[in-house]
């Protein structure tokens, strides 16, 4: 109780906004506490297991005190595991890019894929995105994986072309911390010198909540990109909360909707508001549409009739591998 009552005084000194250059701040607290002797009786593992308490702290949310125990430990501990594997993933070169279809839905044309990552972990078997990413956004690994799934995406496509098998561009999934963390813009541009490919076979996509969450920040990163004639796709649209003025004034060509309104499609009444509401609006600004997790004929027939643009899921096809991509467009392309 009494270091429950010290660690809310500190909470509530730090409260208080400071001032500097006339403009205010305000910190926010994460408070991790162990006590002795029962979680450690030296003051290295005193400090350790605060210290484990504290990150836990953090991920519940800033302005949190947490006290320490054993279960943490064991948390931090298959962390520290998780984290080693991912860092021998990039070493060993276990990760893949899978590629799964978009068409217009208007023509019924294949305009390009997204580059989905995988990690083929030894024992874990195939590891999907959702996994991974976090923890390799939180440790920058995404910068190493980012840059692997660009480069292959840049070969692939430029392979595609180049045999006659696809006019469509690769739409690669871009991280916030790629985009503050490194010279994304030029990275790009080497990556298109280099496999000697027009930009306008590169598409990225920013999630809707990394970009709202500071906008003014990403839009001069998002437009030194857009000048170079790559695309911009605001991917999960609908889930985060968009401000209209901001949509008009960054430079992105496709809203992106997230699968979760796509599922609900046409039976529920709300979720087709929604759908149609994002197809004006962006039609109204010019922008195309692309509905995600498309999976049955009803939802893409509904999509088509209320004119989105264009679409993927996997009624089309779910994400293969490079080699099953190239064989698939080879299948299509007999077709026609
Ligand atoms: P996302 O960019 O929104 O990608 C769409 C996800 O929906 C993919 O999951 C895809 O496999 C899945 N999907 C596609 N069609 C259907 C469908 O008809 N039904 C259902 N239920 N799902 C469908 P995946 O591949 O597991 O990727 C999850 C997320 O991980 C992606 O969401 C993206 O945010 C992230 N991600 C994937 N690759 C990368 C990458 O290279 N870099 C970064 N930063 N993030 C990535
Ligand atoms: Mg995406
Ligand atoms: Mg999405």
């Amino acid at each position: 109780e009494e270091i429950t009552h010290i660690s809310q005084k500190i909470m509530q000194q730090l409260e208080e906004p400071f001032t500097i250059e006339e403009k205010e701040f305000w910190v926010s607290v994460s408070i991790g506490i162990s006590v002795a002797p029962n979680d450690g009786n030296s003051s290295e593992i005193l400090i350790k297991n605060a210290d484990t308490a504290m990150y836990e702290a953090k991920e519940h949310g800033k302005n949190t005190v947490k006290f320490y125990n054993d279960e943490m430990s064991a948390n931090s501990f298959e962390r520290v595991v998780f984290e080693s594997a991912l860092k021998a993933g990039i070493n060993n070169n276990e990760f893949e890019v899978y590629y799964q279809p978009q068409e217009n839905l208007q023509d019924n044309s294949i305009i390009g894929f997204e580059a989905l990552v995988r990690w083929n972990h030894p024992t874990l078997g195939l590891v999907p995105p959702d996994k991974f990413i976090s923890i390799a956004e939180e440790t920058k690994m995404i910068l190493d994986i980012g840059e692997f799934v660009l480069e292959q995406s840049c070969k692939d496509i430029k392979k595609w072309h180049d045999e006659g098998l696809c006019k469509g561009r690769v739409a690669v999934n871009v991280s916030g911390i790629q985009l503050e963390h490194s010279e994304f813009a030029e990275i790009l541009k080497h990556n298109l010198k280099k496999y000697n490919i027009d930009p306008s076979m590169i598409e990225i996509e920013v999630t809707e909540s990394m970009v709202m969450k500071n906008p003014d920040r990403w839009i001069s990163i998002l437009e030194e990109i857009h000048r170079i004639g790559v695309s911009i796709s605001i991917d999960d649209f609908g889930t985060g909360y968009s401000s209209l003025s901001y949509l008009r004034r960054l430079p992105v060509d496709t809203l992106k909707i997230d699968q979760s309104f796509i599922q609900d499609i046409p039976q529920e009444k709300d979720a087709c508001a929604i759908v149609e509401a994002i197809i004006n609006m962006a039609d109204s600004l010019g922008l195309n549409t692309l509905a995600e997790g498309i999976e049955t004929s009803q939802q893409r027939k509904y999509l088509v009739e209320k004119s989105c643009t264009h679409g993927q899921g996997y009624l089309l096809s779910r994400p293969m591998t490079s080699k099953n991509t190239y064989n698939w467009l080879k299948e299509i392309n007999l077709e026609i």
